[in-house]
């Protein structure tokens, strides 16, 4: 492997990306296997890719946990699954009030993007109603990008969504097909799949990431990023297992800050353009390497995730001014390629 890596110039494999050039699997494998003495250079090469289509600009997201645990479903990473143990705390819905609320607040911790996220296989019509009731009164009052994460969705269920305004809908790819029934067994990745294109074709933009650690292979994460860019997808959030005591994976934390850095540099160079996201478990994982994850990606989740803590948005602004980036809270910038450095 490391003769493999030893052959691979990796500001030629950034020049190739950005003229257009995809990243084969013996690449891929390289960039995840990159020796920890190269890792600067992986990292400068892949920040070069993300500043062409995103400058200095860091995109921030703030989650709103709308309804928490009482899930029938078993993902085995997930607190709020019907197999957790965890001492979560369990909520039916938020009125629109609270849905309002959280959506000023993101506002106030400059997050670009809100995001409405429900427990649950898939929301009922009437629940699909209550959100779009709540996602009209946010479009109209504070003009938010606003991205909803309600599990399963059905055509005319994705259809009220976007005529009410909701820009983009997330729905995790998780890990591969391949290792999807070891991870859950109530519903399938195909589900998966078939709710992404479904909120594709009623009009809304895709968010859909991975969690990094569950024991997946080098393999495993090449084709969850290559299905992502099939995908089209807009935004990835990589995110890290945090093993929740009271989850079946409570027991399994087997990753290290410098493989956490080679996974970002893989799903940047494999979708150059696409808005990526250090996300959950990023404190624990990347720890004090966490700046050198905003080299291959362009933004973070702000304040708590849904059911443990994240650190302080005082503490992610540092990081940001620290790096000499800037918070961007309008606009899409993907769209506005930038100067080569
Ligand atoms: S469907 Fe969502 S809320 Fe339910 S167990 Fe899976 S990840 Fe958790």
């Amino acid at each position: 492997m490391i003769s493999q890596s030893q052959a691979i110039s990796w500001n030629d494999l950034a020049d190739s990306v950005l003229n257009g050039g995809t990243v084969d699997d013996a690449t891929a494998h390289a960039i995840l296997d990159c020796p920890n003495e190269e890792l600067l250079g992986l990292l400068q090469a892949a920040f070069r890719v993300r500043h062409q289509y995103f400058g200095n600009q860091v995109q921030l997201y703030y989650l709103k946990n709308a309804k928490s645990g009482l899930c029938p479903e078993d993902c085995g990473y997930c607190s709020q699954s019907k197999v957790s143990d965890a001492p979560i705390e369990k909520y039916a819905w938020l009125n629109e009030e609270k849905l309002l609320a959280g959506a000023r607040q993101a506002k106030e911790n400059q997050a670009k993007t809100y995001c409405i996220v429900a427990s649950g296989r898939g929301p009922t019509n009437r629940e699909v109603e209550h959100v779009a009731k709540a996602a009209k009164r946010i479009k109209e009052e504070l003009g938010m990008h606003l991205c909803c994460c309600l599990g399963l969705l059905k055509p005319e269920q994705a259809q009220i969504l976007a005529d009410a305004g909701v820009d983009r809908i997330n729905h995790n790819l998780n890990t591969s097909r391949e290792l999807y029934d070891k991870i859950c067994t109530t519903h399938t990745y195909q589900d998966r799949i078939d709710t992404l294109k479904v909120a594709q074709a009623a009009g809304m933009e895709l968010c859909s990431g991975i969690i990094v650690g569950m024991g997946e292979t080098h393999d495993d994460l090449i084709r969850v990023t290559n299905e992502l860019r099939e995908l089209n997808v807009k935004s990835i959030p990589v995110n890290f297992l945090t093993s929740i005591e009271g989850t079946p994976l409570e027991n399994v934390s087997e990753l290290d800050p410098q493989q956490c850095l080679k996974a970002l540099c893989l799903f940047r160079f494999t979708n150059p353009s696409t808005e990526l996201r250090i996300a959950g478990g990023r404190e624990i994982h990347l720890r004090t390497l966490q700046p050198f994850g905003l080299y291959p990606a362009n933004s973070m989740f702000v304040s708590d995730y849904l059911t443990t803590k994240g650190q302080t948005p005082s503490e992610d602004y540092q990081i940001i001014k620290d790096l000499g980036f800037e918070v961007v809270t309008q606009g899409f910038e993907s769209e506005k390629p930038t100067e080569l450095v």
